[in-house]
């Protein structure tokens, strides 16, 4: 059996890990390019979302590279992303392509059914469920490790002294990150990676914008479909808090150990403005949105696919959020059109507005925080880097 999994942002180091645990070929789907979307445009219906089309785009390359088993996550619920697992394996199935297509459901939603997906494409020696859960339990702890020194970049790149230094920390200590093997491996590499990021030079005092980044997950963690915006918000002065990150996505029981709120905190900050779940990422979309304005940053960035539902509902909610929590909320629709040059046209329009919010004394986070409606959350931008 030869593997292959759709790419989003640091997952290829993750599974990379999970087939030479448990013995699986694997083959890395390549990098997205203008001929993933080209091919995944093409073969898609027109209304499909974008990731949709990015990922069939990308399935198609890696068959071709030689992979016979794709492996998509599934999933229940108002969202379309449920069903398309088995949309894009009829496709490529008209296509002639010949492949085994395993839907897997994130271990958050269900552990048994998760077990029962893996059970059919492990080896026999790995399926014994002590064996399996050991393994499984190191590899959660290796993507929360990931996701800690991304976290730690975007906090740290929009005061760095030397230009390139957080990159080249985040860099080595993915490297060391991924060597680990064991539990106890993996604690020391957290620690060499924090020793890395100890190591790059800030300049503290360097006036800075706080700039909350929400939305679609594929969107927001994979650097080729939103133009690398992490890297360019930090080059000019932000600092940067994500809301999604995929140890997040798959923890089990909703802690959100990387974003730091768990789910019932983000269904609790986000009531006031909606009130139940909508798919994806919308109902985190919003409760993330309220926090970063409770806890006065000068800035939303909200990231979405062009057609994705849940964004889009978050969006209508974020226009009102945006006037009664005093915060610019700047949202970017994505797809195959979209322009690097019109996204960082309204980008800089936006840190414009949140510089000169700035210099009038006008940031959010005009409620205390933890005050309102019993919930409870504490400035944590740089707790994670110190
Ligand atoms: S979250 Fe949005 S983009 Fe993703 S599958 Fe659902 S509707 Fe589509």
């Amino acid at each position: 059996m030869k593997i292959a999994v759709p790419r989003m942002g640091n997952l290829p180091l993750i599974i990379r890990d999970l087939a030479n645990r448990f013995g699986l070929e694997y083959i890395e789907t390549p990098s997205f390019s203008e001929r993933t979307v080209e091919i995944g445009a093409a073969l898609a219906p027109e209304f499909a979302c974008f990731p949709l089309k990015a990922v069939l785009g990308s399935f198609v390359q890696v068959l071709e590279a030689g992979a016979d088993t794709l492996v998509m996550g599934g999933g229940h619920g108002p969202c379309r992303f449920g069903s398309y697992g088995e949309v894009q394996k009829r496709i490529l199935e008209r296509e002639g392509y010949s492949f085994k297509m395993l839907i897997l459901d994130s271990p958050s939603t269900s552990l048994k059914d998760f077990h029962e997906g893996l059970r059919s494409i492990l080896p026999r020696q790995h399926v014994r469920l002590p064996v399996l859960l050991r393994e499984l339990l190191r590899v959660l702890s290796k993507v929360v490790v990931f996701d800690e020194v991304e976290k730690w970049a975007l906090a740290l790149r929009g005061l760095e002294a030397e230009p390139g230094a957080v990159d080249s920390a985040l860099e080595d200590s993915r490297e060391i990150i991924g060597r680990a093997f064991s539990s106890k491996e993996i604690k020391e590499a957290r620690r060499e990676a924090q020793s890395r990021f100890d190591g790059v030079p800030l300049d503290r005092e360097r006036a800075h914008l706080k700039v909350g980044l929400v939305g679609e997950i594929f969107i927001v963690l994979e650097p080729y479909f939103n133009f690398d915006i992490e890297s360019w918000l930090g080059r000019r002065g932000a600092v940067v808090e994500r809301s999604v990150s995929i140890s997040d996505t798959v923890y089990p029981g909703g802690r959100n150990p990387v974003f730091g709120y768990n789910d019932r905190i983000v269904a609790k900050a986000a009531a006031p403005y909606l009130s139940h779940e909508v798919g994806g990422d919308g109902l985190l979309t919003v409760g993330a949105t309220t926090i970063y304005a409770r806890r006065g940053f000068d800035a939303v960035v909200h990231l979405l696919p062009f057609t994705c539902m849940p964004e889009v509902i978050a969006k209508g909610v974020l226009a009102r959020m945006s006037s009664e929590l005093d915060i610019p909320v700047l949202s970017l629709s994505i797809d195959e059109q979209t322009g690097r040059a019109g996204v960082q046209t309204r980008l800089e329009a936006l840190l414009d507005l949140a510089w000169s919010r700035r210099r009038k004394g006008r940031t959010a986070g005009t409620a205390a925080v933890g005050e309102e409606g019993g919930w409870k959350v504490e400035d944590k931008t740089f707790k994670a880097a110190q």
